[in-house]
């Protein structure tokens, strides 16, 4: 049967195909140590698990509003003016199935084909596929180790033409774990407003944040920056609730009522129970969100322990999320562990879970050669496991 030319231009994500790579071999009875996928290990929180039984019980197994449920809109705003200080009205929120649809539907929303779309590499894979998905072109403008991984506003104005519609912002960033400094999220709001584009800002990772870094939303930057930012954001990362797909765009009252027509004609409602444990994610106690970060930080910590004594290893130490993104370029044309030498990210991975069994997910898929990424979202047995397998691969 016939296949359509835009998704046959379409990659499959990397980051879940490393993973079922990964399960796969596990299958088969080896044990791997998998360090591909970025969400946590915990099972949600047990206040949140109760509250979608308790949505069952009383009946909530209906279509909702195919937006989403007004106490979640309500509870996502009063959550934005508690953290970050900024006012939004329930109008102006979309509950989505998930942050990687709410992506896709601005996306959908805002884009005419041929809009160029700013995105610093590194980049979170999905980012430049879901561009390429509605005929608009990525424009990947790269980041340094050197420069801390953040887009400086110099190469954001060097990037702007006459076909710039957006700039994807993701701080703090899947893969580098790099939390942009406030200075330099307020010079790059001056060349958004200059520029007049728009910001989608992928502020999925908000609540994960190390000492001694500090998050600050795009949309604080006053309204003239308010007006011209998108926040993407939801309940995976911080609550450790992955799998019930909830996630939710923050948008001006047009571009929201867009994202509505559509979203109401493609997925109706994101999954009803999900909603209602969500509510009880945002609205019940936070304490479990500080406590998963504690643990986050304690790995986070280990690992650049680790990862800093192996030899020829660089990396920007992570300010937030959970990712270990370090260069292994030093490490091409050496023989590995007894097999041959390796010359690129992609061949190391391979190189790494067939002789070490452990598997990471290569730079290249986020737009940066020479570098691997790494999820510390597991145990400390296993990051333990895996530090050593690591160590001993590259000796
Ligand atoms: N944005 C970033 C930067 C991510 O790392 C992810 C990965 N989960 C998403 C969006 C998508 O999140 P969700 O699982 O809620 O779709
Ligand atoms: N965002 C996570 C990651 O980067 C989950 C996988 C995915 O959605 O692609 O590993």
């Amino acid at each position: 049967m016939h296949t359509s030319s835009l998704v046959n231009q379409l990659k499959p994500s990397e980051t879940l195909a490393a993973a079922a790579k990964a399960r796969e071999l596990r299958g088969k009875g080896i044990d791997v140590l998998d360090f591909t996928l970025g969400e946590p290990d915990f099972i949600t929180p047990e206040h949140i698990r109760s509250a979608a039984v308790a949505a069952m019980e009383a009946g909530h197994t209906h279509y909702t509003a195919a937006t989403g449920i007004q106490e979640l809109k309500q509870a996502v705003c009063d959550a934005f003016q508690r953290d970050h200080g900024v006012t939004w009205k329930p109008s102006e929120v979309t509950i989505s199935n998930g942050a990687k649809h709410a992506l896709h539907n601005v996306l959908v929303a805002i884009c005419e084909p041929g809009d160029e779309v700013i995105i610093p590499t590194p980049y979170w894979v999905s980012y430049s596929a879901l561009v390429e998905l509605v005929g608009a072109k990525p424009v990947l403008v790269e980041t340094t180790e050197a420069e801390g991984f953040c887009l400086s506003p110099e190469k954001l104005r060097a990037a702007c033409t006459s076909r710039t519609r957006m700039l994807m912002l993701n701080s703090p960033s899947n893969p580098t774990g790099v939390v942009y400094p406030v200075k330099t999220l307020e010079a790059l709001a001056q060349v958004v407003v200059e520029k007049d584009i728009v910001v989608l800002s992928d502020e999925i990772y908000d609540k994960l944040i190390y000492s001694g870094h500090t998050f600050r939303s795009f949309a604080s930057f006053g309204d003239e920056v308010r007006k011209r930012t998108v926040i993407v954001n939801g309940v995976s990362k911080a609550y450790a609730m992955t799998g019930w797909r909830i996630g939710w765009t923050l948008a001006p009252e047009n571009v929201s009522a867009a994202i509505n027509r559509l979203q109401s004609q493609q997925t109706s409602n994101p999954c009803s129970v999900s909603q209602y444990a969500a509510l009880a994610a945002l609205t019940g106690p936070q304490q479990c969100v500080a406590d998963m970060c504690v643990k986050f930080a304690e790995r986070r910590d280990y690992v650049i322990r680790r990862l800093s004594a192996m030899p020829g290893l660089t990396m920007a130490e992570p300010g937030g999320a959970f990712y270990a993104f370090f260069n292994v370029s030093s490490h091409f044309g050496r023989p590995l562990m007894g097999g041959p030498a390796v010359d690129n990210a992609t061949d190391f991975c391979t190189a790494l879970l067939e002789r070490a069994y452990v598997a990471l997910v290569s730079g290249d898929a986020f737009g940066a050669p020479g570098y691997v990424r790494m999820s510390f979202a597991t145990s400390m047995e296993n990051l333990r496991r895996g530090m050593d397998a690591i160590e001993k691969f590259m000796a």
